[in-house]
């Protein structure tokens, strides 16, 4: 038995309650692409694993309702708060362009977080208990403005709602984000009846009010849970206390400098949550820009109910293991399919044409991968991007079949394609497989800027759900029994984004796509994928044009055919040069 298992078998559980919104995914669709690329899936990545783990029963996931105006108001000024209405200011906060900010469903997921933290303070307080709020440590926010991926100081919002209230306690802000909490030391540094402590590892000057230990870049786990150690031996009694358990200082983060194991960060909530004991408590996600970051989440749920650093598998994909759970729940008559022969199958075999709706793959109605892809949260998803009159449409680009999702853009009214996909069932070597012929994800509300480079062969940015989309396909191969998806990568990138599950049939292929990937490494994706479509790449000295030849996806690990020798004997001989 894993010892999770165990600890719960015993029933050892302590009362915990976290509060959580499907819509604390925040509905920006570039916030995962550019330099500044942020992980939007991590509260429901945790949330989901903890359910699944039985770590948590579903009464204790709690949907806040969004903080009102006039909570905001208590700390934030309402000339900033008027200034949240213009695109300009969330693209800010976030680093992306302002035609991808949809202002309504963006301040909706932020009054979400805020309303979670006021919420989970409030339960805590007032009940003696511990709470995570899984959206929320928005330490760089400030009475004025906001910056860093925080536009709203959640903290300072829910301290002040608590006094309020009429509670008079001492409280700690313990923020263990790798960054330090200017925005926090802004809104609360002059009160005296809080106390903030902070580990950092950048120095953005003195924070007045803020008892900061400062550590230097790649400082690893020993080191670093000194610190921590050392500041909770400095911190004064409290009546309640703020966690901001950052993820950021996880080893590998896109914005963060620490060499932190993900056991080592465990270990820094252990030794947190057992310093604090049975002292009122809310726990906040704060930063994390790895895909790592849903770990530390998870793992503060595992330790504030089982008082363990249980280890989290680490081939577990939350992703993969709740659009699976999604689609066992979707009969094949509620996607559209007929039982046994369907009316078309009766149709072609007395050469009659056929009538009734049109069906993708001969299984899918409009009507049935419309329920299907409200299921899995992707139209659910396209409405909070902007888009109103969400729908499918099936029809035929013979061969293909071809099913779009359109959308009316609510801004201006105009009706476009948001999500095209062409395919047929293929035969491909001994099986038959998925055959995507096309596949394309766009917004047509966002722009391309710096933030958001235009990649070779798009016209309009992504919508940010291609991974889900990738797991819907691979789902749909599953149900017609289909050995996996294939697919021809138009583009370097897209091979590329699809190298760690799917590979080149032809073993020669496969072997000099690797040996491309191998000897471009030292250029970003960007440039390498440019410079491929722009022919100025060599192979073995002579001038190379990419192959756009069949990828698969095999459902089945057993179908991956053994020829991993010829694969490495054409990547040693193929030596790629950029011109
Ligand atoms: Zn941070």
């Amino acid at each position: 038995m894993n010892p999770l298992r165990a600890l719960i078998a015993k029933g050892r559980r302590r009362s915990l309650r976290v509060y959580y919104d499907e819509a604390f995914r925040l509905p920006i669709s570039g916030a995962e692409a550019g330099p500044h690329a942020m992980e939007t899936r991590r509260a429901d990545d945790a949330v989901h694993y903890l359910l699944r783990a039985h770590a948590l029963a579903h009464r204790q996931v709690i949907n806040p309702e969004p903080v009102s105006y006039s909570d905001l108001a208590r700390v934030h000024t309402l000339e900033y708060l008027d200034s949240l209405l213009e695109p300009a200011t969330l693209a800010n906060v976030f680093a992306v362009d302002p035609s991808d900010i949809y202002v309504d469903e963006v301040l909706r997921t932020l009054r979400l977080g805020v309303g979670g933290t006021v919420e989970a303070a409030r339960y805590a307080v007032h009940k003696g208990r511990v709470a995570i709020n899984a959206f929320g440590g928005f330490h760089h926010a400030a009475p004025s403005r906001g910056a860093g991926f925080c536009a709203l100081n959640d903290v300072a919002v829910a301290v002040a709602v608590l006094r309020a209230d009429g509670f008079r306690g001492r409280i700690g802000v313990l923020d263990f984000d790798f960054h330090p909490p200017d925005g926090t030391a802004e809104c609360l540094g002059r009160d005296p009846s809080v106390w903030l402590g902070s580990v950092s590892g950048a120095d953005w000057g003195a924070l007045p009010g803020v008892d900061e230990t400062l550590l230097g870049e790649g400082t690893g786990d020993a080191e670093y849970l000194e610190a921590v150690e050392k500041l909770l031996g400095r911190m004064p009694p409290l009546e309640f206390a703020f966690v901001l358990a950052g993820a950021d200082v996880l080893t590998g983060d896109r914005l963060g400098q620490f060499r932190l194991s993900l056991p080592g960060v465990r270990a820094r909530d252990l030794l947190v949550s057992r310093k604090l004991g049975l002292l009122p408590q809310v726990w906040l996600p704060a930063g994390g820009y790895s895909s790592h970051a849903w770990k530390v989440l998870a793992g503060v749920g595992l330790t504030l109910a089982f008082d363990t650093d249980a280890p989290i598998p680490s081939d577990y994909d939350p992703l993969v293991s709740r659009m699976t759970g999604i689609s066992r729940t979707l009969t094949s008559s509620s996607l559209g399919s007929e039982p046994f022969l369907s009316e078309a199958d009766v149709a072609d075999a007395l050469g009659l044409p056929r009538h009734g709706p049109p069906k993708l793959l001969d299984f899918y109605t409009a009507e049935g991968l419309e329920y299907g892809l409200e299921r899995y949260r992707l139209l659910p998803m396209l409405r909070r991007l902007g888009f109103r009159n969400v729908r499918v449409v099936i029809d035929r680009v013979a061969p293909l079949d071809r099913a779009r999702v359109m959308g009316t853009d609510a801004l201006t009214g105009l009706e476009w394609p948001l999500i095209e996909l062409e395919v047929e069932r293929r035969r491909l070597g001994s099986g038959t497989f998925l055959f995507v012929n096309w596949l394309s994800l766009r917004n047509p509300r966002a722009h391309f800027s710096n933030l958001r480079p235009q990649l070779p062969g798009q016209e309009v940015p992504g919508l940010g759900l291609a991974r889900e989309m990738t797991q819907i396909l691979t789902l749909m191969a599953k149900r017609l029994m289909l050995e996996g998806v294939a697919f021809r990568p138009s583009w370097f990138h897209m091979a590329w984004a699809a190298r760690h599950d799917a590979r080149f049939v032809d073993p020669q292929r496969q072997g000099r796509f690797e040996a491309l990937v191998r000897d471009v490494s030292k250029v970003s994706l960007l440039e390498a994928t440019r410079a491929i479509a722009a022919g100025h790449v060599a192979l073995n000295g002579q001038p190379y044009a990419w192959e756009p030849d069949e990828m698969v996806r095999w459902r089945d690990e057993d179908d991956i055919p053994d020829d991993a020798a010829q694969i490495a004997a054409a990547r040693e001989h193929s030596h790629f040069t950029l011109t």
